[in-house]
């Protein structure tokens, strides 16, 4: 479906197939849309066949996002999509306009003229298969394809959107059906920092981080990259390299295999999320099934739960049972667990949206014992108290309350050793 390629970076060959990806804010006004212009052309002059994915612009979505709401919350997803994707389709037009004004032969492609096929999912749709013969074609005939992010086409020939940062995983995609030599991803920052440069002035730039680190560090929270971009990236083996619009020639951060990085220290970057709330069944019966009674229910109500601890039961016949989902979910949750009442048996329902998730992560830490303790003690040191804890091998997360966000991080990335000098 979208060709495959063998492991590692390779060295720029003297003519290679480059995907592009600009986002919101590099696309914010003309001038930046003719700024991006000149990025491309400078490529197409070196002689390289290019395919540039963009997003709408900066603002554009969440404008239309809302209108969509304020007519009806209850709208149907189908024509939300068809809402929402509009505000890419505008600006592949304008960076195809802007290309053919300095003399490079470019024309604009939305998801469905590629076409690129989606999951039936409107709103956060899977790409499922990306037709590249006719991009291909017009890439060998060395006009650039601008092709519009975020969307693509759904089995009932609709027009689908990807969720909030899918054209991250547009651009990735689109590398990986072109056999591109790697995937440029041009934002408003250098590349993937240590933690949030916002939070810790002393963030450091990443020089190469790991897949698997990548995955983990988007799915717990550092907005980069949308998720599914770097499980796509993985699993067909896409050379990518985070860049600044602004300052190309920053150095950026490359994404590559974990064989690649050679220092591997206990822990690469430390995320947080803010969307996180906290449900705490009290007093349900300790006994088989139970948790299959709250988490099915959970599930059929679309609820994605995520830490979970349970208590161990001090008399043997009840015990409490704590977990997390994400804020915009907590309604729904609370709605299936009181229906589900009666079948699960507990006494009583807390619930606490005030509450925040900070991760370690790295690929070092399989190898380093003590990590988790480190976090642990950094925290007490600081009188945050730990509610729930989750682990994999390359991450630790905990929860805390969302007001020591900002000293936990601040806290750990020193602990760890990952403030610049
Ligand atoms: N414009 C879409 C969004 O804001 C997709 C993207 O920018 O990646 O979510
Ligand atoms: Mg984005």
């Amino acid at each position: 479906m979208y060709g495959s390629r063998t492991a590692g970076v390779q060295t720029e060959r003297a003519m290679a197939k480059i995907a592009m990806k600009f986002g919101g804010t590099s696309v914010g006004d003309l001038d930046r849309i003719r700024h991006v212009a000149g990025l491309v052309a400078k490529e197409v002059s070196r002689g390289h066949q290019v395919a540039v994915v963009v997003s709408a612009m900066a603002g554009e979505t969440n404008k239309l996002v809302g209108w969509t709401r304020e007519i009806s919350p209850l709208h149907d997803a189908r024509e939300y999509d068809v809402v929402v994707a509009a505000g890419e389709q505008i600006t592949a037009g304008l960076l195809a306009v802007a290309l053919g004004a300095i003399g490079v032969s470019a024309r604009s492609w939305l998801g469905w003229q590629i076409p690129i096929r989606t999951s039936a999912m409107h709103g956060s749709a899977r790409i499922e298969g990306i037709d590249a013969a006719l991009l291909n074609e017009r890439l060998g005939q060395g006009q650039v394809a601008v092709i519009a992010g975020f969307q693509g086409i759904a089995p009932d020939h609709r027009i689908s959107t990807l969720g909030r940062g899918g054209s991250d995983t547009s651009a990735v995609a689109v590398a990986a059906a072109i056999e591109a030599d790697r995937c440029d991803i041009y934002t408003d920052v250098d590349g993937v920092y240590t933690t949030d440069p916002r939070i810790v002035p002393k963030a450091r730039r990443l020089e190469k981080v790991a897949f698997e680190e990548m995955l983990e560090m988007a799915s717990l929270g550092a907005k980069v990259l949308q998720t599914r971009s770097v499980e796509i990236a993985m699993l067909y083996r896409v050379p990518v390299r985070v860049l600044s619009t602004f300052d190309p020639d920053a150095g950026g951060t490359l994404l590559c295999d974990e064989e690649d990085i050679v220092e591997k220290k206990p822990v690469t970057g430390i995320a947080y999320s803010r969307d996180e709330a906290k449900i705490s069944l009290m007093k349900i019966p300790d006994r088989p099934g139970i948790a299959a009674a709250i988490f099915g229910p959970l599930a059929d109500a679309g609820v994605n739960v995520d830490m979970i601890v349970q208590n161990v039961s001090e008399d043997g016949r009840r015990t409490d049972l704590t977990f997390t989902c994400t804020r915009s979910e907590l309604a729904r949750a609370l709605d299936a667990l009181e229906k589900a009442g009666p079948a699960i048996g507990y006494r009583e329902i807390t619930s606490d949206a005030n509450v925040a998730k900070v991760s370690i992560i790295g690929i070092g830490m399989r190898a380093h014992p003590g990590v988790a303790q480190t976090m642990f003690r950094t925290l007490s040191e600081k009188g945050i108290n730990i509610k729930v804890i989750s682990t994999s091998e390359i991450k630790v997360s905990v929860l805390i309350s969302e007001e020591y966000v900002e000293l936990a991080v601040r806290a750990l990335h020193s602990a760890y050793e990952l403030d610049a000098a």
